[in-house]
């Protein structure tokens, strides 16, 4: 059995996070651990309020995991706070981990602020360099770059400097492109993901896309297969979702 592990928030609506991570690690055929950096209080109208766990408290539950089971693949969610980040990056070392993804979540759908400033250049310089796959979509990667993203040459653009900070594969998704949706995957080499414009407000599609990520890495696959897999996940997914609350979308996968 691969098994998957997951760094992430707590969402109670389960749309996002990690009970999202492990619907869709379970609904691909991987075994999933999780871990829980944060907690929230959100429902599909938005993050009302976050609880970091305390770094400490991180790093314990990943040692106790860690020192018993070894995940395929991971990974990394919604970290918060820099104390957070650089308990993560210490246990990334410590274990040897590989097969690492991240969605450097900044800001949440609905406005909410889910990493600090610090916490987001502590996951440039200590988590990027070890991570097999980076996830940012429009506005992260352009936060992070510095680069403004209007279309898919800038998308390219931010995606050759993202890979400068060391991940192995950058993909810039492009979910929140007015016109099309194209991801951008950048090795050394641009390799282009198209969906269809979808539209209507979604939650989670974020945590989701990386999380089949994530499994496909688990199972064996290149980091370019797998994205080309969780797209066509994600294509089904939506084609699957359904409204139930006052305003995003779910997910019945
Ligand atoms: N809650 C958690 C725990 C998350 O990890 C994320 C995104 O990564 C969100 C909420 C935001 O989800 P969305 O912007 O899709 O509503």
């Amino acid at each position: 059995m691969k098994k998957a592990l997951t760094i992430a928030g707590f969402d109670p609506s389960g749309g996002a996070g990690l009970q999202a991570d492990l619907k869709v690690f379970h609904s691909l055929g991987v075994y999933g651990l999780s871990v829980v950096s944060s907690l929230t209080a959100q429902n599909t109208e938005g993050v009302s309020s976050i609880l970091p766990v305390d770094a400490e408290f991180i790093k314990k539950q990943l040692t106790v995991l860690l020192s018993d089971i070894k995940p395929d693949a991971v990974k990394i969610g919604m970290l918060y706070a820099e104390s957070n980040v650089k308990a993560v990056a210490g246990i990334i070392k410590k274990y040897s981990l590989g097969n690492i993804v991240i969605d450097p979540v900044i800001l949440s759908s609905s406005g909410k602020r889910l990493a600090g400033k610090n916490a987001v250049t502590a996951i440039r310089k200590k988590i990027f360099p070890f991570c097999k796959v980076i996830t940012p979509n429009i506005h992260e990667a352009s936060f992070i770059s510095g680069v403004r993203i209007k279309n898919i040459t800038d998308m390219e653009r931010a995606a050759v400097c993202l890979k400068d900070y060391g991940a192995e594969n950058v993909i810039v998704t492009g979910g929140h492109l007015e016109q099309v949706t194209v991801d951008v995957f950048y090795n050394g080499n641009f390799h282009y993901l198209k969906g269809k414009k979808i539209s209507g407000e979604y939650h989670g599609t974020g945590c989701m896309f990386s999380a089949a990520i994530t499994a496909f890495l688990a199972r064996g696959n290149s980091a370019l297969k797998a994205a080309k897999l969780a797209k066509e996940f994600m294509n089904k997914a939506f084609r699957k979702s359904f409204g139930t609350g006052g305003r995003m979308r779910l997910f019945d996968i």
